[in-house]
């Protein structure tokens, strides 16, 4: 495990781990805040995503601006990042190979960062950091203790 994000984030931004670096644009690592105790966890970049090298930005990025700010959250309070860090062609559903490679950087995130609450974003997301027998519609909302960590799964921001 790498233990400085600097370096994390460095490293990361080298990877060609799998095919999606071919046609990445920018590699989306995350953005927030590093001291906070609350994770959210997406899918993948999408188009907006790919092209500015953040995560959640576009009309998807606002919605779940509007979404934190009804929780009296903010950017500013958390962190955000993605299964993988590369966005999938077209916005297909990141292959499960493509999850695994990937997997590595987002587990070295929180060993660093040590939120005490994950929350996914989309059923992709819950189903491989949550449980994969999670359905979405059924289980959205439900918090679950692992290991003294609280995940929740959400439904995702359409994507646009
Ligand atoms: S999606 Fe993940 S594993 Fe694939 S190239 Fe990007 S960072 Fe590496």
């Amino acid at each position: 495990m790498i233990k400085n994000w600097e370096s994390l984030e460095a490293e990361c931004k080298k990877c060609r781990r799998c095919n999606l670096c071919d046609t990445r644009t920018n590699l989306v690592f995350g953005e927030g805040n590093l001291k906070s105790k609350i994770l959210f966890v997406g899918e993948g970049p999408g188009y907006n995503e790919d092209v500015q090298g953040r995560p959640f930005v576009g009309r998807s990025g606002k919605l779940l601006d509007n979404l934190l700010e009804e929780i009296n959250l903010s950017r500013e309070k958390i962190y955000i990042s993605n299964i993988v860090k590369c966005r999938p062609p077209e916005n297909r559903d990141p292959l499960p190979e493509e999850q695994e490679k990937y997997i590595n950087w987002l587990r070295n995130q929180v060993y660093i960062m040590r939120p005490k609450i994950i929350v996914t974003l989309g059923r992709i997301a819950s189903l491989k950091i949550i449980d994969s027998e999670i359905k979405i519609t059924r289980d959205h909302g439900i918090f679950t203790l692992k290991k003294g960590v609280w995940f929740m799964p959400t439904l995702h921001p359409p994507p646009f």
